[in-house]
């Protein structure tokens, strides 16, 4: 399988039949003036994943940027390799995932790491998310980076207009809520309400696929607050 175009040097590059079968759906973004940005790592498949990029048109030694969403396994497993083989890159969470991102004590429950019999290597987060909502400029885009507790106590959704449409990185927008994981159903009903507020044209999801047009995005949402 070949990287996804989702619009404009927006692509998907890892994900189950890209990169490895229990990777969430990876995405790069060419941002302009020499600046690429990651969102999410998948497992263990860095390389294909820097394949995938290169193999997009883009060139993975640019990678300055990597946005985790969250702290499960499937979007972080990766995530320690990566910050190997780009030591100058700036990763990116909201100040309530760093805690368990970094490894503190008692926090590794929360990675979910057992689900796929692996285990969490904690990463340097040197950028924090503070507060509902900050707006990341890099090369030519805006990356709003919007708190979405619920699934997990510090998700993060990202969204950004690109070349006329707006792209929201939901991630997993279609939960599960656990126990385990911290979850909160009260949370998760309202950044499920915040993120249809975005009005996005495109909804690159963590599992799910890629939605195209704002009626679809909408009703994708829509549908997991039933
Ligand atoms: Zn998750």
């Amino acid at each position: 399988m070949k990287p996804i175009h989702v619009h404009a040097g927006v692509y998907q590059v890892g994900g189950d039949g890209l990169s490895g079968g229990s990777d969430c759906l990876c995405y790069a973004v060419d941002c302009g003036q020499g600046e690429i940005a990651l969102i999410d790592c998948g497992v263990r498949s860095k390389n294909r994943i820097l394949e995938n990029i290169q193999e997009a048109g883009m060139d993975y030694k640019k990678i300055g940027h990597i946005f985790i969403t969250h702290i499960h396994i499937d979007h972080t497993g990766a995530a320690h390799s990566f910050q190997e083989e780009f030591p100058k890159a700036i990763f990116y969470a909201h100040e309530q995932e760093v805690p368990a991102l970094e490894g503190d004590p008692g926090t590794s429950k929360l990675t979910a790491a057992s689900w796929y019999g692996v285990e969490y290597l904690p990463i340097r987060i040197q950028h924090k998310i503070k507060g509902k909502e900050e707006v990341i400029t890099i090369g030519n885009l805006k990356f709003h980076c919007v708190h979405i507790p619920g699934h997990t106590t510090g998700s993060m959704a990202l969204y950004c207009d690109v070349d006329g449409k707006r792209v929201l990185f939901g991630q997993d927008v279609h939960g599960p809520i656990m126990p385990e994981f911290g979850s909160n159903p009260h949370d998760y009903e309202e950044s499920l309400h915040k993120m249809m507020t975005f009005d996005a044209d495109i909804l690159c999801e963590g599992h799910y696929g890629i939605m195209v047009g704002k009626t679809r995005v909408k009703d994708f949402i829509e549908s997991f607050l039933h």
